[in-house]
């Protein structure tokens, strides 16, 4: 398959006002050549042969030109080529979260060789709080306004909360909405209390989705609106940003409609927030993390 370059699609890319910003997308080309897989993982390892920005597009063009904040994926290993070439190509579309291994030498410096290349946040382990490589991530994430993003349950809150207190100006950002309502739709106040209580951190952001993996998982949605309620009310929609997880282990069955009625439950059904509230939740939050110059 020749792949098509993302600017070979004639996007409108005339304005970066007003464009959607999509919080969470994890890529992967089918050219192993350019961009050979990690150590250990094979070809049938992945969920799909590709996803590539082009097959988002697809899916995604009827809400407009959507931005990434790109995940760097598990396939690469600490290998960012592919979303540091995407992002270097056009970075009013493309930013990224990067990984960094606990076992890195000189996380730190790490740390800032990726930002230079317009990584804003660093995707961590969550079982490790106490390592050196955390503690130093979080100190140069403080001192940098780098942020670090964590995909976790409930359960590992507490974790967080200690370095959180330690370094209290680090960027948090919490994915997946702490997988509130992803295992279990019916969650009970147990699981959803500490999310809340979270909250008092005012550094730390969530990402909202992805709605094909939350609640009853089927659009339009609508069952998910009272969630996204109290988590905007608890944290407040400038510290909210709606993710997609495009490219991640639950797709969604039918993208050309769902993608755009995610969307559309912030933007047409979420009768509790005001239009600013919900430009937020759709493109200034994660613009001032993931874009700001
Ligand atoms: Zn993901």
């Amino acid at each position: 398959m020749q792949e098509m370059s993302y600017s070979d699609l004639n996007i409108q890319k005339s304005s970066t006002q007003n464009r959607i910003v999509d919080a969470h997308v994890h890529v992967w080309t089918p050219d192993f050549e350019s961009y050979p897989l990690a150590e250990g993982v094979k070809e049938e390892d992945l969920w799909r042969p590709s996803f590539t920005p082009n097959q988002h597009y697809i899916y995604s063009k009827s809400v407009g030109n959507v931005r990434f904040n790109l995940v760097q994926m598990i396939w690469y290993g600490t290998d960012h080529s592919y979303i540091l070439d995407l992002i270097s190509s056009d970075p009013e579309t493309f930013a990224g979260t990067g990984i960094i291994e606990l076992s890195d030498s000189n996380p730190s410096k790490r740390m800032l060789e990726l930002y230079k290349r317009g990584c804003h946040a660093f995707r961590e382990p969550t079982d490790s709080w106490d390592h050196p490589t955390m503690h130093a991530l979080f100190s140069t994430g403080g001192d940098n306004n780098l942020a670090l993003s964590f995909n976790m349950g409930v359960d590992k809150l507490p974790g967080l909360e200690k370095m959180s207190a330690k370094y209290p100006d680090t960027p948090i950002i919490i994915d997946h909405v702490c997988h509130v309502g992803i295992g279990n739709p019916n969650y009970s106040e147990i699981e959803i209390e500490p999310l809340l209580r979270f909250s008092k951190h005012k550094n730390a952001k969530v990402k909202i989705g992805p709605f094909q993996g939350l609640g009853k998982r089927k659009a339009p949605y609508f069952d998910i609106l009272p969630l996204i309620k109290r988590i905007v009310e608890a944290y407040g929609p400038e510290r909210c940003m709606w993710e997609s997880d495009s490219g991640g282990p639950i797709w969604m069955n039918d993208p050309e409609t769902e993608y755009p009625a995610a969307i559309g439950l912030i933007r047409d059904h979420a009768d509790f927030l005001r239009q600013e509230d919900k430009d937020h939740i759709l493109f200034k939050t994660a613009e001032k993390i993931f874009f700001r110059k």
